[in-house]
């Protein structure tokens, strides 16, 4: 796996980001601890009360605000190694001040767009005469272009989400619980590869028709579909998101039924991506198939979301976002049909753009997975 946070890659988004901002008229971008902060230096900081915050500005090297007692920590990071300046800051300096110093003249600046507000209205208090904008204006395009060692990061997240889900099917039973189940898929979601669980969705029978659902003390009974939607975060940072649909003994008709549309609205929908098309076409292409089996009023979401260093971001695949997908944008396609009060179903793999294509990232199978009762 080629490592997503080598210096040369990041010195060269620093310098993309820099130039970007500049030709948006932005002076300088001012990233605190989040994903900006993190795909920008590769440093992972807490967002805490004390100000860090790293000063990106075209024509000048890019420099670190920090408090002092995190100096350390940002200079370990690959901060250090890039050699960027860490300018720290004592418990009674005024950090905001700091800042303003940096960018004298600044008529617009770029926020992150994850920035507390407080420290957003302390920065409009130290540079009244900038315009405050997203920085996402400038790093969401950056971000949503996955270079190949961060497709590789998405890969590896994707193959450590799919051996959990191989493993599913051990642990549904007529009888356990929810969140019996859940403990066991969140045990072995860092068993498999993750730093960390970010979410457990175990839907059973009429749990499963809310797709947000989480766990719940709800025994599993015979007969009943479960959705399944589980992802983490791996050590280099990247984020998997995968759902699979499971019925314990012997589904019912309808269930059956349903899963055929939705099995062919997902396939509808992958097969569509490539470079040049909409987001929205690909939202279509799923709702299509969904539509013309009578159900489109139970497919109640978009189609999927971007992921990367957080689990969703931009592309949104949704009706009405025109923008077209290039090479190295990595997204969910997630279709759903939900019948409240019943049962749900939903499958969700992330796929990234090729030159030319698709490729699927999640390789576990698409049937529904029938497990005994
Ligand atoms: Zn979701
Ligand atoms: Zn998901
Ligand atoms: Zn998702």
């Amino acid at each position: 796996m080629r490592d997503p946070w080598a210096a040369e890659l990041l010195t060269e988004r620093l310098a993309t980001a820099a130039s970007t901002a500049a030709r948006a008229g932005i002076d300088a971008l001012l990233v605190t601890p989040g994903p900006d902060l993190h795909h920008l230096t590769g440093y992972r900081a807490l967002p805490l009360e004390r100000l860090t915050c790293l000063v990106v500005r075209s024509g000048a090297d890019p420099v670190l605000v920090a408090p002092r007692l995190e100096v350390a920590a940002a200079t370990a990071s690959p901060v250090g190694a890039l050699g960027i300046e860490v300018v720290g800051w004592d418990e009674t300096d005024d950090p905001y001040a700091l800042v303003a110093s940096l960018v004298p003249g600044a008529r617009a600046v770029g926020l992150d767009d994850h920035m507390w507000a407080e420290k957003v209205l302390a920065l409009r208090v130290a540079l009244p005469d900038a315009t405050q904008r997203l920085a996402g204006e400038v790093l969401g395009e950056l971000r949503m272009r996955k270079a190949p060692a961060e497709v590789d990061a998405l890969r590896e997240a994707a193959r450590a989400i799919d051996r959990v889900h191989a493993q599913v099917p051990g642990w549904l039973r007529a009888g356990r619980t929810e969140r019996e189940v859940g403990a066991d898929i969140a045990a072995a979601i860092t068993a498999e590869g993750h730093a960390s669980v970010d979410f457990v969705i175990v839907g059973s029978g009429p749990n499963g028709a809310s797709p947000h659902h989480e766990l719940s003390d709800r025994v599993i009974e015979a007969g009943d579909p479960v959705v399944v939607d589980i992802g983490g975060t791996t050590a280099a940072g990247y984020c998997s998101d995968s759902t699979r649909t499971y019925v314990v003994g012997e589904p019912a008709d309808d269930v059956l039924a349903s899963y055929e549309v939705l099995q062919r609205a997902q396939a509808r929908a992958v097969e569509a991506v490539r470079p040049g098309v909409t987001c929205a076409s690909v939202d279509a292409a799923a709702r299509e198939v969904i539509a013309a089996a009578g159900l489109g009023e139970r497919f109640i979401h978009r189609t999927g979301h971007g992921i990367g260093l957080e689990t969703h971001e931009h592309p949104y695949v949704v009706a009405g976002n025109e923008r077209l997908l290039e090479p190295g944008m990595a997204f969910s396609v997630e279709p759903g049909i939900y019948h409240p009060g019943r049962h749900g179903a939903r499958i969700e793999d992330i796929v990234v753009c090729t030159q030319d294509g698709v490729e699927p990232l999640n390789l576990t199978t698409h049937e529904l997975v029938v497990v005994e009762a």
